[in-house]
């Protein structure tokens, strides 16, 4: 059995940079935790030298999900929340040009990234994203440590350190809820709406005023992600020649309408005329955005993860252009607080970790948050909003992760739109059904996610070895 953790909304929802949380933002906070702990262990002036080694599915999709380039930045002690990534070529520049890191932005040592990152087919045991830091001393003394990139940007050493002190503040909240059943009866027993039950959990880690303001970050960097990718054209990075497509869709959808910031762009959505096809292509042109952002090495936030970050901003701002005009940033709190504690159930019953689940892990999970939250903020009942994250993880079961030349492009950023569309759907059955009836309850899918994920082989958990990265040929795109 998994153990029980305090997770919050703040752990699920973060700040980070694309194009992979496990594979980008994990590995930059990982280097970032070595670099404290080296300064904590009074080791950090004593480095002479240092390597750090990728394994696993890190190393088989680390070019593509440039985990190298997260590894070096965390080095030299960048933080992935306020780093400006306009800064990244000409920081990494500097090091291959010169040879030389400055580790924590004070030590300077030698660097070649090409030899002093090894990227290892081998896979540790613990799991599938590891990698180890090892740094020789003055004295001639070397010092290896291993982290573990979990998924969603979270990142574990093997002994679980941190354990024990998250399963004491787990047992510190007033409602500490293990499984969706037990998520359904606190609602009922005290007569709240989930979000309310997950702001009380909230409560116990952080002060009220702390809590909005997070949440309100947290929805900037979404709303942001979103207008930047809508507005910027051209081929993203990484080889495979992938044109931005949110661009043309919003200059199609949104006519000769003008405005200059994000706030007047949602003005301007809500005065466009819209059918089926319209709110289509809006809800897939909001996702296709943040993808678009995310692949380029933009800043999003990862919800559950940094592949599937266009889902939850998409929904969101679906309901707010076209089912509430009137929505305001209480309708967001909400959203965002009940999507959180969605997705730490599956956290806590399966994983948010492509390299253990597939896809379904990531784009099924971060569909089933918006499609709960959605509910929620549509009048759903708890358990209809259950029932709407049910439906929408049951038809992402088995989906497997296989993108083009290790890139989040090919099929990330177009599942992001059909994650969203399945959201609004699910959230809509639900609407409409009687939960007292529904015959699969959120708990067996969460299950069922989990014995799905250990029954796939690695070829379709992040490695880029089977489905269509084997399948299409890189040099036809
Ligand atoms: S296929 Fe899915 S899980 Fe894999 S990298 Fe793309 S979005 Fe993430």
């Amino acid at each position: 059995m998994k153990f029980m953790e305090s997770i919050s909304v703040f752990d699920m929802l973060s700040i980070g940079v694309g194009p992979s949380s496990s594979h980008t933002l994990g590995p930059w906070r990982a280097a970032l935790r070595w670099v404290e702990e080296l300064k904590d262990d009074n080791k950090f002036d004593e480095v002479v030298s240092l390597t750090v080694d990728l394994y696993g599915s890190l190393s088989l999709t680390g070019k593509g999900h440039a985990t190298d380039i997260a590894v070096m930045l965390g080095l030299m002690g960048f933080d992935p929340v306020t780093f400006p990534i306009e800064n990244i070529n000409k920081e990494i520049d500097f090091i291959t040009s010169e040879n030389k890191l400055k580790l924590n932005n004070e030590l300077e040592v030698p660097f070649v990234p090409k030899e002093n990152i090894i990227f290892n087919r081998k896979f540790l045991e613990f799991h599938p994203n590891g990698m180890t830091f090892n740094a020789s001393f003055k004295d001639g003394s070397k010092e290896s440590t291993s982290f573990y990139s979990i998924g969603g940007g979270f990142t574990v050493k093997e002994e679980r350190k941190q354990e024990k002190a998250k399963m004491e503040k787990f047992a510190q909240f007033p409602f500490p809820i293990q499984n969706g059943a037990e998520l359904a009866a606190y609602c009922k027993s005290e007569n709240k709406s989930i979000s309310e039950i997950v702001l009380e959990n909230e409560k116990s880690l952080r002060s009220e005023a702390e809590i909005t303001n997070g949440l309100k970050e947290i929805w900037d960097v979404m709303l942001d992600s979103m207008y930047v990718g809508a507005h910027t054209e051209g081929i993203l990075p990484g080889g495979l020649n992938v044109t931005r497509r949110a661009f043309e869709m919003n200059k199609n959808l949104i006519g000769d309408t003008t405005y200059n910031n994000a706030e007047e762009w949602i003005d301007a959505i809500r005065n466009t005329e819209v059918k089926f096809r319209q709110i289509l292509k809006w809800v897939s042109c909001f996702a296709l955005a943040v993808n678009e952002v995310n692949a380029s090495l933009g800043r999003v936030v990862t919800a559950p993860t940094n592949g599937s970050a266009g889902v939850i901003p998409a929904v969101m701002m679906y309901y707010m252009v076209i089912e509430n005009h009137d929505a305001n940033f209480e309708d967001v709190q909400k959203y965002l607080l009940t999507a959180g504690e969605i997705g730490s159930l599956f956290k806590k019953g399966a994983t948010i970790s492509a390299a253990l689940g597939g896809c379904q892990a990531e784009i099924g999970v971060s569909s089933s948050m918006a499609a709960g939250a959605l509910c929620e903020l549509m009048g759903g009942t708890p358990d209809q909003c259950l029932m709407a994250s049910e439906i929408a993880m049951e038809h992402h079961l088995g989906l497997t992760c296989d993108p083009i030349a290790g890139l989040v492009q090919i099929p990330c950023i177009e599942r992001n739109a059909m994650g969203a569309i399945k959201a609004i759907n699910a959230c809509e059955m639900a609407l409409n059904s009687d939960p007292a009836k529904a015959k699969v309850p959120l708990d067996k899918v969460i299950a069922t996610m989990w014995e799905t994920a250990k029954d796939m082989t690695s070829k379709y958990k992040e490695t880029s070895e089977g489905g269509l990265a084997v399948q299409v040929n890189v040099s036809d795109c």
